[in-house]
């Protein structure tokens, strides 16, 4: 399989290439030159993620040095546990994607890139794989637990100070040794710029071999399909019901990878995006033209994204802005509406949810006031226990950590202060 930009003006590239680039030369992001196409049947010998996942992406992987390793890659990288349990109410379901090593659903897409990079070997390259990843909380934690004490690997996680909860930040900087956490005096928007700006840089790539592990990485979305399919499928083989999901959105990685997933055949009933107060998706769904902007510091700050990543790929998908508009939903939600939700839903009927999946609450709710009685899955982002210093004013008890992030929180943490300035950072990664 070929992969192409969004912008179209760069050369067709294999799997590989387009994993290794993060973003396309022209400054656009990498997508299949077509979607493979499923029907529900064809996975009816598949029973568990990784094999879902292997028979989902084998198509893509047609033809790439890569191909040989996909049962391998699936087999380690997704064997992480997504449920699907009932809740209390009508026609509901959670999507659980926070069994991971770090809590929150990134661990899967993070240990997929992981998996493919440290297996993408160009030839006659001696240098050290240099990995940037911007975060505003949780990315950062799954790329540097995937790539922890992994040798030939270096990498630096760029998030801004103050704006990630205070575990979040404990776990950024609890990796050591080739895992720096640089913590920057701005926005996640800076973040973001910062490390796109590496990436475009051609001085800087003349010295160090660098990629990327943000939500524009190819390496990310793929891997995200594959527990739309898992859920879809079983609800589809239990219910002959196509399921909905209303997933928590900043960058629009895990919501695409959703929309791919019903693209490719999947039984995915209706998509709803759940943002918190940033405003540039539902504004757009709601008919204005997209703006992208700075993002706000919300609750909810994995979602604090003013100019999603992935909208560009949205858009590529479709030729109008009404198709586009057609295809999905949004919501947008406050820090009063998260609250009241995270509130209300563990006193009527005992889920404790973290800020992010609040919001899909919310948007659920709203759904179910205009009338729509479809089945959805409200997908679960984050352990509720990342969030403690959130969730503690607002219920009694806050769940404890599950044991691998208890055991992350037990580490010594360091993170060091960059400037909001692109020299400042240059430098520092060209210092090692
Ligand atoms: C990253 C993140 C999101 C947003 O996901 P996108 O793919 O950027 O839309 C939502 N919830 C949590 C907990 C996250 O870490």
């Amino acid at each position: 399989m070929q992969f192409v930009s969004t912008r179209g003006r760069a050369a067709p590239v294999g799997l590989s290439a387009a994993l290794s680039a993060g973003l396309a030369p022209d400054g656009g992001l990498y997508m299949p030159v077509r979607w493979p196409s499923f029907e529900p049947a064809m996975f009816a010998d598949a029973a568990g993620l990784p094999p879902i996942a292997q028979r989902l992406l084998a198509p893509l992987f047609v033809g790439d040095a890569l191909e040989p390793a996909l049962p391998r890659i699936c087999a380690q990288a997704l064997d992480i546990d997504a449920p699907l349990r009932a809740l209390p109410l009508p026609a509901t379901w959670m999507l659980e994607l926070f069994h991971g090593p770090t809590a929150a659903f990134k661990d899967f897409a993070a240990r997929f890139l992981a998996a493919c990079l440290l297996r993408i070997k160009p030839a006659g390259e001696m240098r050290e794989l240099q990995i940037l990843v911007a975060t505003s909380g949780d990315t950062g934690a799954a790329v540097g637990a995937a790539f922890a004490g992994q040798p030939g690997v270096r990498v630096w996680i760029v998030y801004p100070d103050g704006r990630v909860s205070p575990r979040q930040a404990h776990q950024l900087g609890a990796f050591g040794g080739n895992v720096t956490a640089l913590r920057v005096q701005g926005n996640f928007d800076d973040c973001q710029a910062l490390v796109k700006r590496a990436l475009n840089d051609d001085a800087l790539a003349g010295r160090l071999r660098l990629s990327s592990a943000n939500s524009i990485s190819l390496g990310r979305l793929l891997p995200q399909m594959s527990y739309y399919a898992q859920a879809s499928l079983g609800h589809w083989r239990a219910h002959g019901r196509t399921l909905g999901f209303i997933v928590p959105t900043g960058n629009l990685g895990n919501a695409l990878a959703a929309l791919l997933a019903r693209r490719m055949g999947l039984p995915v009933g209706a998509i709803v995006l759940a943002s918190n107060a940033n405003a540039t998706l539902s504004e757009y769904f709601a008919g204005e033209d997209y703006t992208p902007r700075p993002g706000i510091a919300t609750l909810a700050n994995a979602m604090d994204v003013g100019a999603p990543s992935n909208f560009e790929r949205l858009r590529a998908l479709y030729a109008s802005d009404a198709e586009v508009r057609a295809a999905l939903s949004a919501e947008r939600v406050d820090d009063a509406q998260i609250r009241a939700a995270i509130g209300s839903s563990h006193a009527r009927y005992g889920a404790v949810v973290c800020p992010h999946t609040a919001c899909a609450l919310v948007a659920l709710e709203r759904r179910r006031a205009a009338g729509d009685d479809r089945d959805y899955a409200v997908v679960a982002t984050a352990h509720p226990a990342k969030f403690d210093t959130v969730l503690a004013p607002l219920i009694d008890v806050v769940p404890e950590p599950p044991p691998a992030l208890a055991a992350l929180l037990q580490q010594p943490s360091h993170s060091e202060p960059l400037a909001n300035d692109y020299a400042a950072f240059s430098t520092r990664l060209i210092a090692g």
